[in-house]
């Protein structure tokens, strides 16, 4: 493959990047130009028991694991744009005006099309437009992103960015990273199974996750499963004893590691379907 095909992905916290971890370490190592944007530091989340941090740390210690993180899947680039975590929706965090949901939404944007004009990826990739669980800075970093993939091949738009010595970019697809409503109901039924009733937020997912006709694209990372959970590691302030992994056997949540689900939501190359590979059709 050649080494000009380039992927970015767009996120907004430390551990977002883990649903995409093994195409990225797969793409990696075809030598394929791979960066991640990271929003925040993931400065407003729960502290997992037995790890150091403090909420007044939390965020150097964030930034560490997901330098770790990055580094395990061999990423090239790590953009991160210093806003501050917004929390949960409707949480106090929220009204931090250094926070993400704060943020212009155009100033975002400006950021994630700077970083295209930079890097000149071919495929994009963010999160729905639920934000994959209706987190406010997942749902942030989804519009910057739909807006960074038509915004950046406009010389019309961030002319100051052209004036800095960069080109206008048209990527040619943004993707998705949305798991099929199918992998969240299993869980639900494990654990009913259990006679354990299944949190909220599983069965929000389980509800409100794409539906899985809409998948597009399905790689088979089941090589990488080991350097997934490696890369997963790094993130120790996350990892609290309610974590979807500590719950679920191991055998089953493995299982669902093997294959990464994108779907195509804006394309300049045309449809997709039952795809394989997400540089296809892509020269
Ligand atoms: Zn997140």
């Amino acid at each position: 493959m050649s080494n000009s095909l380039s992927l970015l992905a767009v996120y907004a916290h430390p551990d977002d990047e883990q649903g995409v971890s093994g195409l990225m370490a797969k793409y990696a190592r075809q030598g394929v130009n791979t960066g991640i944007i990271c929003a925040t530091r993931g400065e407003a989340g729960e502290i997992a028991p037995g790890t150091h941090a403090t909420p007044e740390t939390l965020g150097q210690a964030r930034e560490a694991e997901m330098r770790c993180a990055a580094a395990k899947i061999g990423v090239r680039h790590l953009y991160l744009l210093n806003y501050r975590d917004s929390g949960m929706a409707d949480t106090p965090e929220n009204q931090d005006p250094r926070c993400l949901y704060q943020a212009n939404v155009l100033e975002v944007a400006a950021q994630v099309t700077r970083i295209v004009r930079e890097q000149k990826p071919q495929v994009m990739i963010a999160f729905d437009a639920w934000g994959g669980y209706g987190h406010p800075d997942h749902i942030k970093m989804h519009q910057a992103a739909l807006m960074a993939f038509w915004m950046a091949a406009d010389a019309r738009n961030f002319p100051e960015q052209l004036a800095d010595g960069l080109e206008t970019w048209a990527p040619s697809k943004l993707y998705f990273n949305a798991w099929p409503r199918s992998r969240f109901r299993s869980f639900v039924e494990y654990l009913k199974a259990q006679g354990e009733p299944a949190p909220d937020w599983l069965e929000a997912f389980a509800h409100r996750a794409l539906p899985d006709e809409v998948i597009t694209t399905r790689l088979d990372v089941h090589e990488f499963v080991d350097l997934k959970i490696e890369s997963l590691m790094c993130h120790a302030t996350q990892l609290g004893p309610n974590t979807m992994f500590r719950r679920i056997p191991e055998s089953l949540w493995r299982d669902t590691l093997k294959v990464e689900t994108l779907a195509l939501a804006e394309s300049r190359t045309g449809r997709a379907q039952n795809e394989t590979d997400v540089f296809e059709g892509i020269v």
